[in-house]
């Protein structure tokens, strides 16, 4: 039997595939050591949880040899010749001398149809068994490539998300991932063997399940594991070549970013950009991983392998904000055109009324992006307005709903054509009146705001989606990061 075995309800065994040992994998990740680094504030109260795993691979004074994680995404690992190519970017790196592990994504568009598979089998479905289904992708990608780079006469072996192990919650679907002891993971590396890693998936040590990190989540493992291997950088291969002051799709004028902040990135990410998952950006954040955005799809010889000393020069650098000397106000603007928003009209203006809408959404999974609340006119009643993501529309109003006895009387509008646009800069800390100057750019184009959220680092507007492009734009240029 290779999955795991049941010796007491709070402690799984698990057999190591290999050398058929049992391993106990029940001990919380407080009793683990080490779990002090990054803990600041609440923070890890809503990221995924990792302890660095004690002493990084070994190397010697002088060496240059760095312990690298190159992660690859759907579009970079899409049929086989495209493996070939990610074979030979890793091959670069063996050849100079660095450690490395490997975390791959599924093909493009496997996910996709596997999700349609399953709601097409059952729209209610159980989710633990959405997760079996899900996480197969992954599986083929990183057993094709390590099957790729020993034909080109290197170690390797995939490791798939148990056999890390990688210990997540057990929300499947959209698991936390809250440890990664990686001991075996880090003896193979240390052997010079190259672990390919299915990214998105791992495993609810109570019960042995196969867990899915939630869609995009092969980031996230790539910097766990980065982060339980004291990796020297977490390189994200993907089809950009960096992090853009916006889409460069949109605006021919965008302009690589050569360095951005934990914090700039983790508002990028959560207004719309789709390079990194959010949840990595956390996790890089609080744990203080250096991560890269980089391309797959430069040529393998075309790059130099990774030394201690060149990290900087290619791709965009996430990294901590001292780091970055020239800090513009504003690093950059991020689109979401997947929004909706809801307006509950004339709900009761009393103490509770914001929880009783909230809670249950919350329950739900649902993420609330922006909230207004209307001034009641009348004293008594109010509108409320927020944003959710356009594909959890149906569930949200299901949720309202439902949730109607408690809330009271309302009546109930929503439309999914609106795009959130954010303007995002550590620079705004000290800089005053970036947003009164985007107000005023978006008037002089007639584009109506429907809604504005800040952050210490944030300005967001929702406006109709058929002027996002021509706000994008317009604030791209008004804070001066068009190329020349
Ligand atoms: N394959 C998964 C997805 O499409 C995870 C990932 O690619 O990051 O969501
Ligand atoms: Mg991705």
């Amino acid at each position: 039997m290779r999955q795991c075995m049941v010796a007491d309800p709070r402690c799984r065994l698990y057999e190591n595939p290999r050398t058929g040992h049992l391993r106990s994998a029940a001990l919380p990740y407080e009793n683990r050591g080490l779990a002090g680094r990054g803990r600041t504030g609440g923070i890890l109260a809503v990221v995924d949880t990792i302890n660095p795993a004690g002493a990084r691979v070994e190397r010697r004074a002088g060496d240059a040899m760095a312990l690298v994680v190159m992660k690859f995404g759907g579009t970079s690992v899409a049929n086989v010749e495209r493996i070939r190519n990610v074979a030979a970017h890793v091959k670069r790196e063996v050849d100079a001398g660095n450690k490395v592990a490997v975390v791959v994504s599924a093909m493009a568009g496997a996910t996709n149809q596997l999700v349609a598979w399953v709601n097409e089998a059952s729209p209610l479905h159980d989710k633990r068994e959405y997760d079996a289904v899900v996480a197969s992708g992954e599986q083929v990608t990183a057993g094709l490539t390590a099957i790729v780079l020993q034909s080109m006469g290197l170690k390797a072996r995939s490791w798939s998300g148990w056999q890390v192990p990688i210990e997540t919650s057990d929300a499947h679907g959209a698991a936390r991932i809250l440890n990664v002891p990686g001991d075996e993971l880090r003896a193979a590396i240390e052997s010079g063997e190259v672990a390919v890693i299915t990214g998105f998936q791992g495993i609810d040590p109570e019960t042995g399940r196969v867990s899915t990190l939630g869609r995009g989540g092969s980031d996230t493992s790539a910097v766990a594991v980065a982060v339980a291997l004291n990796a020297d950088v977490c390189d994200i291969y993907t089809d950009v070549d960096g992090v853009y002051t916006t889409d460069p799709r949109i605006v021919s004028k965008a302009r690589r970013l050569p360095k951005v902040s934990y914090e700039e990135m983790l508002e990028m990410a959560s207004s719309g950009s789709k390079v990194l998952q959010t949840r990595s950006v956390e996790l890089a954040m609080v744990h203080g991983m250096r991560t890269r955005v980089l391309s797959s799809f430069v040529a393998p010889d075309q790059m130099q392998a990774v030394t201690l000393d060149n990290l900087d020069t290619i791709g965009t650098t996430v990294c901590s904000e001292d780091e970055i000397v020239e800090q513009q106000v504003v690093s950059g603007i991020a689109y979401a055109k997947d929004e909706a928003k809801v307006t509950l009209l004339k709900v009761d203006d009393k103490p509770g009324i914001a929880a009783r809408i909230f809670g249950p959404l919350a329950d739900a999974s649902i993420n609330v992006d922006m909230i207004v609340q209307n001034v009641a006119a009348d004293g008594n009643a109010t509108d409320m307005t927020f944003t959710v993501q356009a594909a959890e529309l149906t569930r949200a109003l299901a949720v309202i709903e439902a949730a109607k006895k408690d809330i009271g009387h309302f009546d109930v509008k929503a439309s999914d054509g609106v795009a959130k646009i954010s303007v995002i800069g550590v620079g705004m800390r000290s800089h005053a009146g970036v947003a009164a100057r985007m107000f005023q750019a978006l008037a002089e184009k007639g584009i109506n705001i429907l809604a504005i959220s800040t952050s210490e680092i944030k300005i967001s507007v929702l406006i109709d989606a058929a002027y996002a492009e021509l706000a994008v734009r317009t604030l791209h240029t008004l804070y001066g990061l068009d190329a020349d």
